[in-house]
């Protein structure tokens, strides 16, 4: 559906080895070819057809005909002069600009992709959330943006987070595909157990990925342990609420055997007062959880209006006590960075005005 015909070409990127195989058969090629064009599509750095070197001139010719490779090109980039956060702005065939970040730390290069242009669920702190939602993204258009920041950030990517713009899970085909592809042993990319969907609770999809074999890290974009709150700050749990989330995530849990992290924004009086403290830890003990206490970015960039004009970041020492609070519970908390904060590429900074 979304891998629409640009120019009367289809993109071929994004293709399952499977997907491709049929393909091949379609055009009366040979099968194995399938593999070769897998290998160069997705374990190498390639911009054209024709530098597919142990494909036949004129298969490549047939492919070139039909058939588009790149789906995405590098619109701009910046680099935090605080941490060497970069932030990619790339540009989709349709002209749709969105955004991908390389996140360095000690030992790991993390990549946090985006899923769609936008996003549709309206969370009132999220800058994506604001900007709105103009379409999923193809799953060649995922994984682009993995080969390109690995081609110009040119350092080895350890870890992937789809925590860029969008709700992975409501575009959960092309997020599924390109995790597929991620894991796939024809290209030695990046095994699972480095990737972490996020997601707002897209409780039918949440089932989905726990049925699909694809062992990857799940967080759980939280923010609140009460329907009344989480209501007016995060729209989609008036249809999938908080006890269906629970219902869910557990059965994530133990159908894969990994633990969900939970994020959880810090916003004064809104989700930072005792009872959220205890919230939390009656959640820990129904659920084996780790928590990522995630220090609010703020919207000015954005010019927010209504409830997102109104959240404010908790303090540091509000952050302190409530950390020191769950801890005491024997909860696993981890405060997150607020790295790329000087370039608007933190966590739910990302939004292109362009686009609007
Ligand atoms: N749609 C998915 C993934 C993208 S959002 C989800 O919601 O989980 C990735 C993370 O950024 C989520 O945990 C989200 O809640 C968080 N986030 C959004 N806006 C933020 C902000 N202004 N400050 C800090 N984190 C934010
Ligand atoms: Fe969408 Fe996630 Fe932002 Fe909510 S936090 S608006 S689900 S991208």
């Amino acid at each position: 559906m979304e891998n629409d015909k640009i120019n009367g070409k289809i993109q071929l990127k994004g293709m399952l080895l499977g997907e491709l195989e049929n393909t091949l058969t379609e055009l009366g090629e040979q099968k194995f070819r399938a593999k070769q064009i897998f290998k160069w599509m997705y374990g190498s750095d390639i911009n054209t057809f024709d530098e597919m070197l142990n494909i036949p001139k004129e298969l490549r010719k047939k492919l070139s005909e039909s058939y588009i490779l790149n789906t995405l090109r590098l619109h701009s980039s910046q680099v935090s002069e605080k941490d060497g956060t970069t932030k990619y702005i790339f540009e989709t065939e349709k002209n749709h600009k969105i955004e991908s970040v390389i996140i360095p730390d000690d030992n790991r290069i993390t990549l946090c992709l985006s899923t769609q242009v936008g996003c549709p669920l309206d969370c009132k702190f999220c800058a994506t959330g604001l900007m709105g939602y103009k379409q999923n993204l193809t799953s060649g258009e995922i994984i682009d943006q993995y080969l390109l920041a690995s081609k110009y950030f040119n350092k080895k990517i350890t870890n992937i987070v789809y925590m860029g713009m969008g709700e992975p899970l409501l575009n959960y085909e092309c997020s599924i595909s390109s995790l597929k592809i991620f894991n796939s042993e024809l290209i030695s990319n990046i095994h699972l157990k480095h990737i972490t969907v996020s997601t707002s609770g897209i409780v039918p999809n949440i089932y989905k990925l726990a049925d699909s074999g694809l062992n990857i890290r799940l967080a759980l974009s939280l923010h609140s342990c009460f329907n009344e709150i989480r209501n007016e700050i995060m729209p989609i749990n008036k249809k999938y609420p908080l006890a269906e989330l629970i219902e869910a995530s557990k059965y994530f849990t133990n159908k894969t055997g990994l633990k969900i992290t939970i994020e959880y924004i810090m916003l004064k009086d809104v989700n930072d007062r005792d009872e959220d403290i205890k919230g939390l830890a009656k959640l820990f003990s129904q659920l084996p959880i780790k928590i990522n206490i995630i220090p609010f970015n703020s919207l000015k960039h954005m010019n927010p209006e209504g409830l997102s004009l109104e959240l404010k970041p908790t303090s540091k020492e509000r952050i302190d006590y409530f950390v020191s609070k769950l801890k005491e519970k024997n909860i696993q908390v981890m405060v997150r960075d607020t790295q790329g904060e000087d370039i608007d590429a933190a966590c739910g900074q990302l939004a292109i005005k362009m686009n609007k």
